[in-house]
């Protein structure tokens, strides 16, 4: 990944890819404490537009502010280095990674002293969870670990320090030969999947889980946003994975994974095994929607 051409936004330069380093020292590295975002461009009729950037580029500046880090730029600049980003790359879709860390001025949980750095990378990345999967729906496995707990680390911020735990959960559900695990908060209600929010459908009504423990997907509102326009309700309620065996249909949603149907939890299938009917009419709709193909949601574009 670090060895490959292309250029990375870093402090406010564009900086050759394989140069965009920093030292050893780096206090984010040792503690975790640093914050990021993940975004995605896609190609349009009109030219290749990032979703919903505004949204993103204002969660990562509240996931700072609950973590109480300064960052050193305005939103403003921070939107036009992620399109610098796509444009200088030549990337028709991408993936950004907009990152804010502290430096290597310090070591120890008390150093007093650190700059915060800023950083952007853009590259292409296709389904997150695999293409035949977007059809076919994704095996989950109910985590052995829990999501955090709300007074142990802060859920609503896309915290670096954060994914350890999706990564432990992660692997796990790999190792056991799931595609993605499912996480239940410290209560035994479902939270989300290791970088997705989690939707389930019964009788013709979305439920999803309330946002305690799980992160404000820019996703998950957007899905929020078609379903109320199709006609559909969404609930957000506590979630058993008991009510998930019994579903009718069940997605996760996200930046990375889009909208990734589950077609099995546990070894249960769900509903009849595959995509179900409202999963995909909301997910041909989000594709629709992020490529420009609707006239509607325009407003959801940045034109890089
Ligand atoms: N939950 C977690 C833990 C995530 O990492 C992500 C990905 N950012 C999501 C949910 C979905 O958020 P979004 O739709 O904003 O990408």
């Amino acid at each position: 990944m670090a060895d490959r051409d292309g250029l990375i936004w870093y402090d406010g330069k564009m900086v050759p890819w394989r140069d965009a380093t920093t030292h050893v020292l780096t206090h984010t590295l040792h503690y975790g404490m640093g914050v990021f975002e993940g975004v995605r461009a896609y190609q349009t009729d009109r030219g290749t537009a990032i979703f919903r950037l505004e949204d993103h580029t204002r969660r990562l500046f509240r996931s700072a502010r609950i973590l109480g880090m300064k960052i050193p730029y305005s939103q403003d600049q921070l939107n036009e280095a992620q399109k610098a980003a796509v444009r200088e790359n030549h990337l028709k879709s991408a993936y950004m990674r907009p990152m804010c860390f502290y430096g290597s001025e310090g070591m120890g949980l008390r150093a007093d002293n650190l700059e915060v750095h800023a950083i952007v990378a853009a590259w292409e990345w296709g389904a997150y969870l695999g293409a035949e999967n977007m059809e076919r729906g994704i095996r989950v496995k109910t985590s052995s670990f829990n999501r955090h707990h709300v007074n142990i680390t802060m859920c609503k911020a896309k915290a670096n320090g954060n994914y350890m735990n999706s990564m432990l959960a992660l692997q796990e559900a790999l190792s056991c030969g799931y595609d993605e695990a499912l996480l239940l908060d410290t209560e035994g209600y479902v939270s989300e999947g290791s970088g997705e929010n989690f939707f389930m459908i019964q009788d013709g009504v979305i439920y999803t889980p309330e946002l305690t423990s799980a992160l404000d997907g820019i996703t998950r509102k957007t899905i929020f946003a078609l379903a109320a326009e199709e006609g559909l309700e969404i609930r957000e309620k506590r979630i058993t994975r008991d009510e998930v065996y019994v579903a009718d249909e069940a997605f996760f949603t996200g930046t990375a994974a889009e909208v990734t149907p589950i077609r099995e939890l546990d070894r249960r299938p769900i509903g009849n095994g595959g995509r179900g009917p409202i999963t995909e009419k909301l997910q041909t709709l989000y594709f629709d929607v992020v490529h420009g193909r609707t006239g509607r949601h325009d407003q959801w574009l940045t034109f890089v």
